[in-house]
């Protein structure tokens, strides 16, 4: 009867009312969220969209990492006399952060532990440091960390070599001086 009506009359019954919202938990376990979009919550969803990863968490950079980042690989070429030059061992890498007193680079492997910046380079490249010993700047640049140009010595060797570098230094100075001396 009232179906006949609507169809004289050209109108339609009103639409089915929708069944009544109910939220949906996300579907990360242990999330207390409701759903907003893809099965989850503002937050699982806000993560997926930024990095593909609802679950995406920051993983904290190692030591390594950390280090790495305040080296400027593309230092000068050693100076010519300097053993680094002698033996083609390649540009310095500059260390760009913190300098202690004696103008070495400073770095801290965790709060209030520091360390000498070449030292450290040279334990990632797999050298062991002793105590009795010294590390020497085949290139006599304080602040580089290239580990090709750090070489552990006994302190006797490097003051012989610091010593050379003194000679080689004037040297060269003396020839760009008086160059038809040489
Ligand atoms: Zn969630
Ligand atoms: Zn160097």
């Amino acid at each position: 009867m009232h179906y006949q009506r609507h169809r004289k009359a050209g109108t339609l019954p009103p639409p089915m009312p929708r069944p009544a919202f109910t939220p949906r938990p996300c579907s990360i376990p242990t999330c207390p969220d409701v759903v907003i979009a893809r099965g989850w919550c503002p937050h699982h969803y806000s993560k997926w969209r930024t990095y593909g990863d609802p679950l995406w968490m920051r993983i904290p950079p190692t030591p390594a990492e950390r280090f790495w980042r305040k080296v400027d690989k593309s230092g000068p070429v050693p100076a010519i006399g300097t053993l680094a030059h002698e033996r083609g061992l390649g540009r310095c890498w500059i260390w760009a952060a913190s300098i202690d007193g004696r103008g070495y680079g400073q770095f801290s492997i965790t709060p209030g532990h520091n360390v000498r910046a070449h030292r450290f380079s040279f334990e990632l490249s797999g050298g062991v440091l002793d105590d009795d010993l010294h590390i020497d700047h085949l290139c006599v640049v304080p602040l580089c960390v290239n580990p090709d140009h750090l070489e552990q010595v006994t302190p006797l060797e490097n003051q012989r070599r610091a010593h050379r570098a003194r000679v080689m230094t004037t040297l060269a100075e003396s020839m760009q001086r008086h160059p038809s001396a040489a």
